[in-house]
Protein backbone atom coordinates (compact mmCIF):
# COMPACT_ATOMS: atom_id res chain seq x y z
CA UNK A 1 0.00 0.00 0.00
CA UNK A 2 1.72 3.41 -1.01
CA UNK A 3 1.54 6.38 1.71
CA UNK A 4 -1.81 8.43 -0.02
CA UNK A 5 -3.09 5.31 0.13
CA UNK A 6 -3.00 4.82 3.37
CA UNK A 7 -3.72 8.03 4.30
CA UNK A 8 -6.84 7.39 2.58
CA UNK A 9 -7.56 4.62 4.23
CA UNK A 10 -6.52 6.02 7.53
CA UNK A 11 -8.99 8.69 7.48
CA UNK A 12 -11.73 6.31 6.01
CA UNK A 13 -11.25 3.98 9.37
CA UNK A 14 -11.15 6.79 11.61
CA UNK A 15 -14.24 7.65 10.76
CA UNK A 16 -15.86 4.38 10.27
CA UNK A 17 -14.43 4.38 14.31
CA UNK A 18 -16.13 7.72 15.37
CA UNK A 19 -19.54 6.40 13.92
CA UNK A 20 -19.80 3.55 15.21
CA UNK A 21 -18.03 5.54 18.77
CA UNK A 22 -21.18 7.75 19.03
CA UNK A 23 -23.60 4.03 19.82
CA UNK A 24 -23.78 2.39 23.32
CA UNK A 25 -23.55 -0.76 21.02
CA UNK A 26 -21.94 -1.91 17.82
CA UNK A 27 -24.63 -4.95 16.98
CA UNK A 28 -27.94 -6.36 18.01
CA UNK A 29 -28.37 -7.08 21.65
CA UNK A 30 -30.12 -5.89 24.42
CA UNK A 31 -29.32 -5.56 28.02
CA UNK A 32 -32.37 -8.18 29.00
CA UNK A 33 -30.69 -10.60 26.43
CA UNK A 34 -26.99 -10.31 28.08
CA UNK A 35 -28.66 -11.26 31.07
CA UNK A 36 -30.71 -13.97 29.72
CA UNK A 37 -27.67 -15.31 28.54
CA UNK A 38 -25.84 -15.06 32.37
CA UNK A 39 -28.75 -16.77 33.92
CA UNK A 40 -27.24 -20.12 32.12
CA UNK A 41 -24.32 -19.40 33.95
CA UNK A 42 -23.51 -20.44 37.53
CA UNK A 43 -20.26 -20.73 38.59
CA UNK A 44 -18.97 -17.16 38.93
CA UNK A 45 -17.68 -15.67 42.48
CA UNK A 46 -15.92 -12.60 42.94
CA UNK A 47 -12.48 -14.65 42.11
CA UNK A 48 -13.74 -15.55 38.31
CA UNK A 49 -11.87 -13.95 35.85
CA UNK A 50 -14.18 -12.97 32.78
CA UNK A 51 -13.13 -11.80 29.17
CA UNK A 52 -15.29 -9.50 26.88
CA UNK A 53 -13.97 -10.14 23.49
CA UNK A 54 -14.77 -7.90 21.06
CA UNK A 55 -16.34 -5.03 23.54
CA UNK A 56 -16.53 -2.61 21.21
CA UNK A 57 -17.62 0.25 23.84
CA UNK A 58 -19.12 -1.49 26.07
CA UNK A 59 -22.95 -1.62 25.98
CA UNK A 60 -23.11 -5.21 27.68
CA UNK A 61 -19.59 -5.24 29.60
CA UNK A 62 -21.33 -2.51 31.66
CA UNK A 63 -24.16 -4.43 32.05
CA UNK A 64 -22.63 -7.97 33.10
CA UNK A 65 -20.31 -5.89 35.06
CA UNK A 66 -23.12 -4.68 37.22
CA UNK A 67 -24.46 -8.35 37.88
CA UNK A 68 -21.25 -10.14 38.30
CA UNK A 69 -18.30 -10.33 41.04
CA UNK A 70 -15.43 -11.55 39.48
CA UNK A 71 -12.54 -9.28 37.35
CA UNK A 72 -13.47 -8.46 33.92
CA UNK A 73 -10.98 -8.10 31.01
CA UNK A 74 -12.53 -6.40 28.43
CA UNK A 75 -11.05 -6.19 24.87
CA UNK A 76 -11.22 -4.81 21.66
CA UNK A 77 -9.31 -3.92 18.58
CA UNK A 78 -9.62 -0.29 18.29
CA UNK A 79 -8.42 1.99 20.85
CA UNK A 80 -11.26 4.54 20.01
CA UNK A 81 -13.52 2.30 21.20
CA UNK A 82 -11.55 1.06 24.75
CA UNK A 83 -11.24 4.70 25.34
CA UNK A 84 -15.00 5.20 25.48
CA UNK A 85 -15.16 1.72 27.51
CA UNK A 86 -12.69 2.87 30.06
CA UNK A 87 -14.35 6.34 30.49
CA UNK A 88 -17.78 4.18 31.27
CA UNK A 89 -15.62 2.31 33.55
CA UNK A 90 -14.61 5.32 35.60
CA UNK A 91 -17.93 6.66 35.33
CA UNK A 92 -19.51 3.80 36.60
CA UNK A 93 -17.06 3.49 39.69
CA UNK A 94 -15.91 -0.47 38.52
CA UNK A 95 -11.70 0.82 37.76
CA UNK A 96 -11.03 -2.11 40.49
CA UNK A 97 -12.41 -4.70 38.70
CA UNK A 98 -13.26 -3.95 34.78
CA UNK A 99 -10.52 -2.77 32.44
CA UNK A 100 -11.03 -2.85 28.64
CA UNK A 101 -7.30 -3.28 26.79
CA UNK A 102 -7.20 -2.74 22.96
CA UNK A 103 -5.97 -6.54 21.29
CA UNK A 104 -6.75 -9.08 18.55
CA UNK A 105 -9.24 -11.66 19.28
CA UNK A 106 -6.63 -14.00 17.58
CA UNK A 107 -3.50 -13.10 20.04
CA UNK A 108 -5.37 -12.90 23.08
CA UNK A 109 -3.10 -12.12 26.00
CA UNK A 110 -4.36 -14.35 28.91
CA UNK A 111 -2.78 -17.49 30.36
CA UNK A 112 -4.17 -21.36 29.61
CA UNK A 113 -6.69 -22.19 31.86
CA UNK A 114 -7.03 -18.76 33.84
CA UNK A 115 -10.35 -17.71 32.46
CA UNK A 116 -14.09 -18.76 33.79
CA UNK A 117 -16.23 -17.69 31.43
CA UNK A 118 -15.71 -15.76 27.92
CA UNK A 119 -18.31 -13.46 26.72
CA UNK A 120 -18.38 -12.17 23.48
CA UNK A 121 -21.53 -10.54 21.93
CA UNK A 122 -21.43 -10.47 17.67
CA UNK A 123 -17.48 -10.34 17.11
CA UNK A 124 -16.53 -14.00 16.90
CA UNK A 125 -17.52 -13.87 13.20
CA UNK A 126 -14.31 -11.51 12.97
CA UNK A 127 -12.29 -14.28 13.79
CA UNK A 128 -15.21 -16.90 12.18
CA UNK A 129 -16.69 -18.95 14.45
CA UNK A 130 -15.28 -22.52 14.82
CA UNK A 131 -11.73 -20.85 14.62
CA UNK A 132 -12.89 -19.09 18.13
CA UNK A 133 -14.35 -21.58 19.18
CA UNK A 134 -11.77 -23.63 19.05
CA UNK A 135 -8.20 -21.11 19.79
CA UNK A 136 -10.53 -19.36 23.34
CA UNK A 137 -11.11 -22.60 24.45
CA UNK A 138 -7.89 -23.22 26.05
CA UNK A 139 -7.74 -20.15 28.19
CA UNK A 140 -11.07 -21.53 29.90
CA UNK A 141 -10.75 -23.62 32.83
CA UNK A 142 -12.45 -26.86 32.83
CA UNK A 143 -15.78 -26.35 33.73
CA UNK A 144 -15.87 -23.03 32.88
CA UNK A 145 -18.15 -21.14 30.43
CA UNK A 146 -18.46 -18.97 26.81
CA UNK A 147 -21.06 -17.00 25.74
CA UNK A 148 -21.32 -15.86 22.07
CA UNK A 149 -23.88 -14.38 20.08
CA UNK A 150 -23.77 -15.03 16.27
CA UNK A 151 -25.41 -14.68 13.14
CA UNK A 152 -28.00 -17.60 11.81
CA UNK A 153 -29.97 -19.10 9.18
CA UNK A 154 -33.68 -20.24 10.29
CA UNK A 155 -33.89 -22.23 7.42
CA UNK A 156 -32.03 -24.19 4.92
CA UNK A 157 -33.70 -22.15 1.71
CA UNK A 158 -33.58 -18.27 1.47
CA UNK A 159 -34.22 -15.94 -1.19
CA UNK A 160 -31.11 -15.14 -3.58
CA UNK A 161 -31.19 -11.53 -2.49
CA UNK A 162 -30.13 -12.11 1.33
CA UNK A 163 -27.94 -15.27 0.51
CA UNK A 164 -26.09 -13.29 -2.14
CA UNK A 165 -25.71 -10.68 0.81
CA UNK A 166 -24.39 -13.27 3.70
CA UNK A 167 -21.99 -15.17 1.59
CA UNK A 168 -20.11 -11.90 0.33
CA UNK A 169 -19.90 -10.78 4.71
CA UNK A 170 -19.84 -13.98 5.89
CA UNK A 171 -20.46 -16.77 4.50
CA UNK A 172 -19.65 -19.04 7.52
CA UNK A 173 -22.97 -17.90 8.78
CA UNK A 174 -25.30 -21.52 9.24
CA UNK A 175 -28.35 -22.61 10.38
CA UNK A 176 -28.89 -23.15 14.05
CA UNK A 177 -28.33 -27.21 14.32
CA UNK A 178 -24.71 -26.79 13.04
CA UNK A 179 -23.48 -23.69 14.97
CA UNK A 180 -24.74 -26.42 17.96
CA UNK A 181 -22.85 -29.35 16.31
CA UNK A 182 -20.07 -27.26 16.03
CA UNK A 183 -19.98 -26.34 19.71
CA UNK A 184 -19.94 -29.61 20.71
CA UNK A 185 -17.04 -30.63 18.30
CA UNK A 186 -15.17 -27.83 19.46
CA UNK A 187 -15.24 -29.24 23.00
CA UNK A 188 -17.68 -27.73 24.93
CA UNK A 189 -21.06 -29.13 26.15
CA UNK A 190 -23.93 -27.02 24.74
CA UNK A 191 -26.02 -25.31 28.01
CA UNK A 192 -28.51 -23.03 26.07
CA UNK A 193 -29.38 -21.49 22.50
CA UNK A 194 -31.72 -18.57 22.01
CA UNK A 195 -32.75 -16.71 19.00
CA UNK A 196 -32.29 -12.64 19.95
CA UNK A 197 -36.00 -11.15 19.84
CA UNK A 198 -36.37 -8.15 16.98
CA UNK A 199 -36.15 -5.47 19.61
CA UNK A 200 -32.76 -6.37 19.72
CA UNK A 201 -32.03 -5.30 16.11
CA UNK A 202 -34.59 -2.52 16.15
CA UNK A 203 -34.99 -0.89 18.92
CA UNK A 204 -32.00 -1.61 20.72
CA UNK A 205 -29.43 -1.31 17.28
CA UNK A 206 -31.59 0.29 14.12
CA UNK A 207 -32.77 2.70 15.78
CA UNK A 208 -30.12 4.78 17.58
CA UNK A 209 -28.16 3.87 14.38
CA UNK A 210 -30.75 5.81 12.38
CA UNK A 211 -30.08 8.92 15.07
CA UNK A 212 -26.58 8.60 14.58
CA UNK A 213 -26.13 8.55 10.69
CA UNK A 214 -28.39 11.65 11.13
CA UNK A 215 -25.87 13.26 13.16
CA UNK A 216 -22.95 12.08 11.35
CA UNK A 217 -24.47 12.97 7.48
CA UNK A 218 -24.45 16.69 8.50
CA UNK A 219 -21.42 17.17 10.42
CA UNK A 220 -19.70 15.56 6.85
CA UNK A 221 -22.03 16.51 4.47
CA UNK A 222 -20.47 16.17 0.96
CA UNK A 223 -18.20 13.74 2.41
CA UNK A 224 -18.46 10.42 -0.08
CA UNK A 225 -16.95 8.00 2.65
CA UNK A 226 -19.11 9.16 5.51
CA UNK A 227 -22.31 9.03 2.61
CA UNK A 228 -20.79 5.54 1.64
CA UNK A 229 -21.26 4.28 5.22
CA UNK A 230 -24.34 5.59 5.72
CA UNK A 231 -25.89 4.20 2.64
CA UNK A 232 -24.54 0.80 3.41
CA UNK A 233 -26.07 0.86 6.67
CA UNK A 234 -29.25 1.85 5.58
CA UNK A 235 -29.61 -1.35 3.18
CA UNK A 236 -28.58 -3.45 5.95
CA UNK A 237 -31.68 -2.02 8.26
CA UNK A 238 -33.50 -2.42 4.90
CA UNK A 239 -32.47 -5.90 4.29
CA UNK A 240 -32.86 -6.91 8.06
CA UNK A 241 -36.43 -5.48 7.78
CA UNK A 242 -36.87 -7.06 4.57
CA UNK A 243 -35.78 -10.56 5.37
CA UNK A 244 -35.73 -11.22 9.32
CA UNK A 245 -37.62 -14.45 9.00
CA UNK A 246 -34.61 -15.65 7.32
CA UNK A 247 -32.10 -15.03 9.55
CA UNK A 248 -30.89 -13.56 13.00
CA UNK A 249 -28.84 -13.34 16.17
CA UNK A 250 -28.68 -16.41 18.07
CA UNK A 251 -27.30 -16.64 21.89
CA UNK A 252 -25.16 -19.50 22.50
CA UNK A 253 -24.07 -20.85 25.80
CA UNK A 254 -21.39 -23.51 26.38
CA UNK A 255 -19.41 -24.98 28.81
CA UNK A 256 -15.68 -26.74 28.49
CA UNK A 257 -15.85 -29.91 29.02
CA UNK A 258 -12.81 -32.54 29.17
CA UNK A 259 -12.01 -34.06 26.03
N1 LIG B 1 -19.68 -6.62 21.61
C1 LIG B 1 -20.04 -5.29 21.12
C2 LIG B 1 -19.41 -4.96 19.77
C3 LIG B 1 -19.80 -5.85 18.62
S1 LIG B 1 -19.22 -5.26 17.05
C4 LIG B 1 -21.55 -5.18 21.05
O1 LIG B 1 -22.24 -6.23 21.06
O2 LIG B 1 -22.05 -4.06 20.98
C5 LIG B 1 -17.75 -6.22 16.80
C6 LIG B 1 -16.54 -5.69 17.55
O3 LIG B 1 -15.43 -6.53 17.26
C7 LIG B 1 -16.14 -4.26 17.18
O4 LIG B 1 -16.06 -3.48 18.33
C8 LIG B 1 -14.77 -4.44 16.53
O5 LIG B 1 -13.90 -3.36 16.79
C9 LIG B 1 -14.27 -5.70 17.20
N2 LIG B 1 -13.23 -6.41 16.47
C10 LIG B 1 -13.10 -6.61 15.14
N3 LIG B 1 -12.01 -7.36 14.86
C11 LIG B 1 -11.43 -7.64 16.05
C12 LIG B 1 -10.26 -8.38 16.44
N4 LIG B 1 -9.50 -8.98 15.55
N5 LIG B 1 -9.98 -8.46 17.74
C13 LIG B 1 -10.73 -7.85 18.68
N6 LIG B 1 -11.84 -7.14 18.37
C14 LIG B 1 -12.19 -7.03 17.08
Amino acid sequence: MNNENKTIHDFDFSLICEFFSSMDRQGPGSPDVTLKALSFIDNLTQESRIADIGCGTGGQTMTLAKHVQGKITALDLFPDFINIFNQKVKQLGLEHRVNGIVGSMDNLPFRTGELDLIWSEGAIYNIGFERGLNEWRKYLKTGGYIAVSESSWFSDERPKEINDFWVNAYPEIDTIPNQVAKIYKAGYLPVATFILPEACWTQHYFAPKAMAEGIFLEKYSGNKTAEELVASQRDEAELYRKYKEFYGYTFFIAKKVRL
